[in-house]
């Protein structure tokens, strides 16, 4: 399957935020999302989630466009993955995931016996099982990170889009919760996740989107930044990229100079 947008632009008011974005996401692939603090990348979740209209450009699942769906007919394609849980509520962490059914059930359907083994099995999926009856306010940032992923894998949705997903966890959550998201593009979800680190988008991401003042590009392979020129222009400061040969192969580290 393929997630495409074509030429996206959009405005909020007279600001101009994105001119004419583009790029496509396969299933099995993932992409990083770089970029400024306001330089569109949460507008630029918002339009391929439909939240946000574009004036012009479109964004389209196997060239079906995505603004002609309805809220169901999306949520079969796109899971969005929030940078937190907002919810107040004690609910469990079982009861969350199983909310993740809900474009799957009609309007006064309760999830059944399925739905909670397949609620079951994304908890198992992501080691997180044994915390299914904990409140999810009582868990950890990182704990609840995974819980999110959950409630988007019983979703049954082909794409993922995560908005910062290792904003506010700890350097051992975060590499733990981007060891799972790529285990998920390695079951063949196309992934899409904005991040504020260029270590996290050169070590994970299967292809990387810098945004910098409404203009996209896209860079196929994380090595071609190896110079270090593009992440400078990005991030307004000298960087350099080096490679560390480890264990499990080679790896590209972003430095200040
Ligand atoms: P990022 O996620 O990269 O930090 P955003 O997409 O949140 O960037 O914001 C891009 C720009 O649009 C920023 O300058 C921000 O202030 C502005 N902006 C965001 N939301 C609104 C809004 N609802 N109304 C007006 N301007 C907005």
């Amino acid at each position: 399957m393929k997630l495409e947008i074509s030429s996206l632009s959009f405005s909020y008011g007279s600001k101009e935020i994105l001119r004419n974005v583009s790029f496509s996401l396969e299933s099995g692939r993932s992409t990083a999302l770089l970029g400024r603090n306001g330089s569109g990348k949460t507008t630029l979740l918002r339009i391929i989630l439909g939240f946000l209209k574009p004036a012009c450009g479109s964004v389209s699942v196997d060239g079906k466009e995505v603004s002609e769906m309805n809220h169901r007919e999306r949520a079969k394609f796109i899971a969005y993955i929030p940078q937190t849980l907002t919810d107040i509520y004690p609910y469990t962490a079982l009861e969350t995931v199983l909310m993740g059914r809900a474009s799957s059930l009609s309007l006064f359907q309760h999830p059944g016996k399925k739905d909670e083994e397949k609620a079951l099995e994304a908890l198992e999926i992501l080691g997180i099982a044994h915390l299914k009856n904990r409140a999810v306010n009582t868990l950890s940032g990182g704990e609840r990170q995974l819980v999110l992923i959950a409630r988007a894998i019983v979703q049954d949705a082909s794409f993922m889009i995560m908005d910062e997903p290792t904003a506010s966890l700890d350097y051992s959550n975060s590499l733990l919760v981007m060891e799972k998201i790529e285990e998920l593009r390695q079951d063949g979800y196309g992934i899409l996740y904005s991040t504020h680190s260029p270590d996290t988008a050169l070590q994970n991401g299967s292809g990387i989107l810098l945004l910098s003042d409404g203009v996209s590009e896209y860079i196929d392979n994380p090595e071609e930044l190896e110079d270090g020129r593009k992440l400078s222009e990005l991030y307004n400061r000298q960087l350099c990229i080096k490679s560390i040969e480890t264990e499990k192969g080679r790896k590209l580290v972003c430095v200040p100079v």
